[in-house]
């Protein structure tokens, strides 16, 4: 056991933090090679814990296991798997400052946002938990007087899932949460650096009494090897992923041999608008929360913020004056704002996008540089003068640099906005009614955001379009992704 004494010292409950991963229905300790990886929390470079690095045996294993358990829990009714859901959902309330508090040192976003996280992901879980019960069939009109034509809805089976490092419990909580409720079972993996949080909830999964193998918790130093056992096993049904459309790709073409069924929530290049007939202190405020929340790393972050010619200089000046009040550091820290990133690469491309701005024409006006606290602190960041050349305008910066660009006309900025591959979010902010549609019409992204830089709930379709993914999480729109439409036509009636 080597689990560092900031996260111990501070836990109420210390059971919540294992070395262990969970493999169907036995907690493994160790691999069969005795290789184990490190989770190091960012904001100190601490040794936080060790894990088993497992390997693609360990995941056939968790399928086996997973399958014999998935049969049992879907005979199960709606109503039954909502109560068992519905223990796990308050025992993950119960525990939200626990959960906070292992996310900030693996993730090291600050603690408030830790918990708000926590509270954001059970509420999946209490919606789907209540969905469980309204897996409704139809009844069709039929084609012919002996027949009658009934559908079906039927949980697709096995579900393999991976998971990112930036959301280490509501990433998890959007697919097991609605996976579990209709009946599937999940073998899934964390990002190798936030691994603690999901097997934190595999503890609690125990406690609330949902059936040994129906969720495992694979740990390893990489995912590729599970990917590939995931997209190549037979007895998996589908793979959700969350991350970027480059691995998205990969597991695409891996499951493309077996038309593996996938959900993808991928990467953005989300345009945040000021029209000039905006309330500009409000977009100043929608700004700050979609561009800084988790330091910059959030896959609907403002990535291009586009301002109109007239009040360009005013919303330069109240945004930057509004960063610069940012507090940088360590997560736990009372005050700070903005945590580190997440490694060295992330901080890297931030670096390179701020120069490649600075090459362009671009000026610092707030931040720029990198922090003293540590390796992994970047200053947040505002740039004036941002152009489309900029690397900044095609790629997701994931970091906290805000570049601000000038437009002229509503066609512009409506052509520029779209002109990416990507399409998970958007944001405006305008006053004008007729505007207000025109725009969200015209935005060729899967979520919108107006007058709000806030958008994400568990009542709403979460996803992209264009190269940002496939299918949705959140919502009653959700729990189709894991439910396959079984067509029954029944003749022989009487007529
Ligand atoms: P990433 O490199 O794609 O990593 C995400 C996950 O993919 C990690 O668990 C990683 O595991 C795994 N992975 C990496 N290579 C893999 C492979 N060959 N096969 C299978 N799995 C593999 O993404 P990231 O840069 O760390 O995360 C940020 C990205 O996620 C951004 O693009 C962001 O926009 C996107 N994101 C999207 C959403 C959404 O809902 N649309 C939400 C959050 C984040 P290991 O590190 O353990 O190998």
């Amino acid at each position: 056991m080597v689990v560092h004494e900031t996260l111990l010292s501070r836990l109420k409950d210390k059971t919540l933090v294992v070395e262990a991963a969970k493999v169907g229905s036995k907690w493994a300790q160790n691999a069969a090679d005795g290789t184990r990886f490190d989770v190091v929390n960012p904001a100190t470079g601490e040794v936080l814990a060790s894990l088993p690095a497992l390997s693609a045996e360990d995941a056939r294993q968790a399928v086996v296991d997973a399958k014999q358990a998935q049969k049992l829990w879907a005979k199960r009714t709606g109503k039954d798997r909502s109560v068992v859901l519905k223990r796990w959902h308050q025992l993950w309330i119960d525990n939200a400052d626990d959960l906070a508090l292992i996310l900030t040192c693996e993730q090291g976003k600050p603690l408030a946002e830790a918990r708000g996280e926590i509270l954001y992901g059970a509420s999946y879980l209490e919606w789907f938990a209540e969905e469980a019960k309204r897996i409704y069939g139809d009844i069709i009109p039929s084609h012919a007087e002996n027949l009658r034509i009934l559908v079906m809805k039927q949980p697709v089976g096995l579900v393999g899932a991976i998971t990112p490092w930036n959301f280490p419990n509501a990433m998890i909580a959007r697919k097991v949460a609605p996976a579990l409720a209709v009946g599937c079972a999940m073998v899934a993996k964390p990002a190798a650096e936030t691994p603690l949080s999901m097997l934190a909830l595999a503890v609690l999964a125990d406690r609330a009494g949902i059936p040994q193998g129906l969720f495992s918790v694979i740990t390893a130093r990489s995912s590729s090897e599970f990917g590939k056992e995931m997209t190549s096993n037979p007895d998996v049904a589908k793979i959700t992923f969350t991350g970027s459309t480059e691995v998205g790709r990969i597991l695409m073409r891996q499951g493309a041999d077996q038309i593996k069924k996938l959900g993808l929530e991928l990467g953005g290049n989300a345009p945040f608008i000021v029209f000039d007939d905006a309330d500009i202190d409000a977009a100043v405020d929608g700004a700050m929360a979609a561009k800084y929340r988790n330091a910059g790393q959030t896959c609907v972050c403002a990535n291009r913020i586009y301002v109109q010619s007239a009040i360009y200089e005013t919303f330069v000046e109240k945004f930057s004056a509004k960063v610069s009040e940012l507090k940088v550091g360590n997560g736990l820290d009372a005050g700070v704002t903005i945590g580190p990133l997440i490694n060295a690469a992330s901080v890297a491309k931030v670096r390179e996008h701020i120069a490649d701005a600075l090459d362009k024409g671009g000026e610092i006006v707030v931040g720029g540089g990198v922090s003293d606290l540590g390796p992994l602190f970047v200053e947040p960041t505002v740039i004036r003068g941002a152009t489309a050349t900029m690397a900044v305008s095609r790629e997701e910066t994931f970091g906290p640099l805000a570049p601000v660009f000038r437009f002229e006309t509503v066609e512009e900025v409506i052509a520029l906005a779209n002109d990416t591959e990507f399409g998970l979010s958007g944001y405006f902010y305008a006053r004008d009614m007729a505007r207000i549609f025109r725009v969200a019409e015209a935005l060729e992204v899967g979520i919108v955001g107006v007058n709000t830089g806030l958008i994400s709930t568990e009542v709403a379709p979460f996803g992209g379009v264009k190269q940002s993914g496939l299918g949705r999480e959140g919502s009653r729109y959700g729990a189709d992704d894991y439910l396959e439409i079984k067509y029954v036509c029944l003749g022989g009636q009487e007529v």
